[in-house]
C-alpha cells in the first residue's frame, strides 16, 4: 500500500498545498481530501490520475473539499469515462453537487463520467475494492471523520482535522502508519492536534511510522529547527514531516520504504 503526500499544508499556507493523500494498492486508488490547492499537486504527483477510483472527504472545510470542481473539470477535459465515487459524511452528495454547480454551472450534467456517492458514519465499515475503510469522529469545530484504511495485513490511519479522541485512538490501534494533523508544536489549540500529542497518539497506537501534516504555516517557517529536534527524540514511532510529492510504501511488518522527492 503506497501513500503519496499530494499536499501537506494547512488551510492558508503560502508554501504548501492543502493536505491531501493518494492511497494506492495494486487494485485500488483513493484520494483522501481535496482542498483548494490540492489538484495542482495531484496532477503533478499521480502517475495515473485518470485511474483514480474514489475520493474521501473528511469534513466540509474548504481546504478539504473545495478542490473538487477543479479536479473533476480537468478529469472531464482529459476525457475520463470511468465512474468516480465520492465518499463523505451524510449529505455529501448535495454538498459536492452544489459546490461544483457554483463553480461551473451545468458542467456535471455534461460530464463524460458518472459520479456516485457513499455516505460514511462513525463506527461504520465500508469495503472499497480491496480496501476496508473505518471511521471515527475527531475533535474539530466542523465534524470530521478520521479514516482507517486496511488492505490485507497493512493499515494506515489519517486524522483529517482535529485533535485525538478516544474513538480515533481506538480506530488507529495497530495501524502501521499514522498520518496526523499537527497544527501547533505543543500549544493546546482547541479543535486541532499538536506535534507532541500526535507523537503520543501514534506511540499508543503501536504505529511504526508517523507523518505530521497540516502544520501551522509559521511553525513550518520559523520553528523548523525546534520541530526537527522534537521529532528526532522519538525512537518509536519513526516520525517524519513529509513534503508534497513524498511517498511511503507500507511493505510488510519487516519495514517500510520512505521515498522523499526533496
Ligand atoms: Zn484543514
Ligand atoms: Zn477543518
Amino acid at each position: 500500500m503506497r501513500t503519496t503526500f499530494i499536499g501537506v499544508g494547512e488551510a492558508f499556507d503560502d508554501n504548501q498545498l492543502n493536505t491531501s493523500l493518494l492511497i494506492e494498492t495494486a487494485e485500488s486508488s483513493l484520494l483522501l481530501d481535496c482542498g483548494f490547492t490540492a489538484p495542482m499537486g495531484f496532477w503533478k504527483a499521480a502517475a495515473h490520475p485518470l485511474d483514480l477510483q474514489a475520493i474521501y472527504i473528511s469534513h466540509f472545510h474548504g481546504d478539504h473539499f473545495f478542490g473538487l470542481p477543479a479536479l473533476l473539470m480537468r478529469m472531464k477535459q482529459e476525457g475520463r469515462t470511468a465512474p468516480l465515487t465520492i465518499l463523505g459524511q451524510p449529505g455529501v452528495e448535495a454538498v459536492v453537487r452544489q459546490t461544483i454547480e457554483l463553480a461551473y454551472p451545468g458542467s456535471l450534467a455534461k460530464a463524460s463520467f458518472d459520479l456516485s456517492f457513499m455516505e460514511c458514519s462513525a463506527g461504520q465499515n465500508i469495503v472499497l475494492g480491496h480496501m476496508c475503510l473505518g471511521f471515527a469522529l475527531s475533535d474539530h469545530p466542523r465534524p470530521c471523520l478520521a479514516i482507517r484504511v486496511d488492505c490485507g495485513d497493512r493499515a494506515l490511519f489519517y486524522s483529517g482535522d482535529g485533535g485525538a479522541t478516544a474513538d480515533t485512538a481506538a480506530l488507529a490501534a495497530g495501524a502501521d502508519l499514522i498520518i496526523h494533523e499537527s497544527f501547533t508544536m505543543d500549544a493546546d489549540t482547541p479543535g486541532h492536534g499538536t506535534v507532541d500529542a500526535s507523537i503520543d497518539f501514534a506511540r499508543r497506537a503501536g504505529a511504526r511510522q508517523l507523518a505530521l501534516v497540516h502544520i501551522e504555516r509559521d511553525v513550518r517557517k520559523y520553528q523548523n529547527d525546534q520541530l526537527q529536534q522534537r521529532i528526532s527524540l522519538s525512537q518509536e514511532p519513526h516520525v517524519i514531516v513529509p513534503e508534497s510529492g513524498d511517498s511511503i510504501t507500507i511493505t510488510s511488518r519487516e519495514g517500510d520504504n520512505f521515498t522523499s522527492q526533496v
